[in-house]
């Protein structure tokens, strides 16, 4: 048996992004136990090689290093509360390492590193970026909040699951950079559609001057990714959804509040990412946002 081998690993939250890493991880050897609150999640867990257990808790007692992808700070509070009330966190449990790549609240990833430390566990904040696509094929970048001793206890699994690994600072780091991170990525899909909409309407093509702006400086990944891959194609399916995109910037702007930072732009971004601003809802793509057929900001249209 490899030591890959040895290492049990568990998977909470199979949506875009926990499916891949699950399929990730049974790939490369580790044993991978999952669970998810939808049933057709759990069946195509299965089918990437993972064993389907009846219950976040039950991931907890066949894991040791147990990656959590959920939507938001609260659902990771509510797994971790559902370990803790079945024991496995508690102090003499066999040592756990929860590495949770969800886009989650410093302050939250914090507390809950404190509360596991006091019981000898450990919990590394490892937001992730590069899509469903890079979930899949192991090469997401992580960015890492936590001690020295959690990150190296984790970093067999980490190296399964990312390329490029980043170990920011102590817990709440790596939240605090991806969000950081996001809040860019919020702006450059609204700039980038507009400078899309501009050359057009002065007789350029998106397509040209896209072929520019990615030879030149005002290339992001959004012009060499996401325009390319998800909006000239009219796609729209990069799997990363309008409302995640929403939470983050959300989350960004309370940051700045709480730190009494002034982000002027960012302010905006926020208002042009809202419904009643661009159109789209919760559960649209959140690449629609680019869409230059949509007529997004004209006037009269919000
Ligand atoms: P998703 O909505 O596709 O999947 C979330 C999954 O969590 C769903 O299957 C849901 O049923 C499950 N879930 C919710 N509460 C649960 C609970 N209590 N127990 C078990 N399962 C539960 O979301 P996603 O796109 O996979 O994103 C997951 C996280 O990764 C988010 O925090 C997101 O911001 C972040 N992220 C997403 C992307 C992306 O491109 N999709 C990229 C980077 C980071």
């Amino acid at each position: 048996m490899s030591g890959t081998q040895q290492i049990r690993t568990g998977i909470i939250g199979l949506g875009a992004m926990g499916i891949g890493m699950a399929r990730t991880l049974a790939a490369k050897g580790f044993a991978v136990a999952a669970f998810d609150l939808s049933d057709a999640a759990l069946t195509r867990a299965a089918d990437a090689g993972a064993a389907p257990m009846p219950s976040a808790a039950d991931v907890f007692g066949a894991a040791d290093i147990i990656v959590l992808s959920l939507p938001a700070a609260h659902h990771v509070e509510a797994v971790i509360a559902e370990a803790v009330n079945a024991g496995h966190l508690a102090q003499g449990a066999a040592p756990r390492i929860v590495i949770d790549t969800s886009t989650s609240e410093a302050e939250i990833s914090r507390r809950l590193a404190a509360t596991l430390d006091s019981a000898d566990h450990g919990f590394v904040d490892a937001p992730v970026s590069g899509g469903p696509s890079g979930a899949a094929a192991g090469t997401l970048a992580m960015m890492l909040g936590g001690a020295d001793a959690h990150v190296a206890r984790a970093m067999p699994v980490l190296e399964a699951l990312g390329q490029k690994i980043v170990h920011v600072g102590p817990s709440g780091a790596g939240n605090v950079a991806k969000l950081v991170n996001n809040m860019l990525v919020a702006s450059h899909m609204v700039t980038t559609l507009e400078a899309m909409k501009l050359a057009e309407a002065s007789g350029v093509s998106a397509e040209d001057a896209l072929r520019v702006v990615n030879s030149a400086t005002g290339r992001s990944a959004i012009s060499e990714i996401h325009f390319p891959n998800w909006v000239l194609p009219r796609s729209f399916d990069s799997g990363f959804s309008t409302g995640l995109m929403r939470k983050d910037v959300r989350l960004a702007l309370e940051m700045a509040a709480e730190k009494g930072c002034a982000l002027p732009l960012a302010d905006l971004v926020a208002q042009l990412w809202s419904e009643e601003r661009s159109g789209l809802s919760d559960s649209d793509d959140f690449m629609l946002m680019g869409d230059p057929q949509a007529g997004r900001f004209e006037r009269g249209k919000g």
